[in-house]
């Protein structure tokens, strides 16, 4: 793992559990309860539920984290989707990427609760960063190296020649093998070398 300073894109990780006021507890009491059926408790652990199963998480989640407010949604798989999970609002689907929950099928609850948090707001904003610790939902979903897509900019050291592949653009960041101490230094500052446009398909 090759440091970067300043990255200022690392995945940002929030694991606050939702404070443990009496009617959190009395949800996760219920929650827990909801979730111990057979479809839970089958030994292959590494086979993802059904979209019928996702379907009754949804409304499972609905009545116990937003009293059943949200509208009923679809959803589904995707087999080609490289992140976690998206929401599209003008079709109102769900969209659960089936090759990361094939390496993390331990996070498809986070990943649906995340998703439905989005149905009231889209954006990752403050009232959804609240939600998301209100219900213990991660604000981003997490990615994994096995699934990334060829990087869109690849960065360089004026001085070591080191590349830094990046999906984003970096503002302000050195090379982490120049700088001393672990701080920005103008002197090795990453240039742009190569920037891919990101391929529709
Ligand atoms: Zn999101
Ligand atoms: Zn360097």
């Amino acid at each position: 793992m090759r440091v970067l300073n300043y990255d200022l894109f690392e995945p940002e990780k929030i694991t606050v559990p939702a404070p443990a006021t009496l009617y959190t507890k009395i949800n996760e009491s219920a929650r827990q309860q909801a979730l111990v059926t057979p479809e839970e408790l089958r030994p292959e652990m590494n086979e993802l539920p059904d979209e019928k199963e996702l379907a009754r998480r949804f409304d499972m989640y609905n009545f116990v984290y937003f009293k059943g407010k949200l509208p009923r949604v679809r959803v589904i798989y995707s087999n080609r989707m490289t992140s976690a999970g998206s929401y599209s609002p003008n079709n109102r689907i769900i969209k659960i990427g089936r090759r990361y929950h094939e390496i993390f099928p331990e996070e498809i609850n986070d990943t649906l609760k995340h998703e439905m948090i989005h149905i009231l707001n889209l954006k990752h904003d403050q009232v959804f960063k609240k939600e998301a610790e209100r219900i213990g939902a991660s604000v981003k979903a997490q990615t994994h190296p096995a699934l990334s897509r060829p990087p869109k900019y690849v960065y360089t050291c004026p001085r070591c020649g080191q590349e830094y592949p990046r999906q984003k653009r970096l503002r302000m960041a050195s090379c982490g093998k120049c700088s001393r101490g672990g701080a920005y230094d103008e002197r090795f500052k990453l240039k742009l070398i190569r920037s891919a446009r990101k391929s529709l398909g």
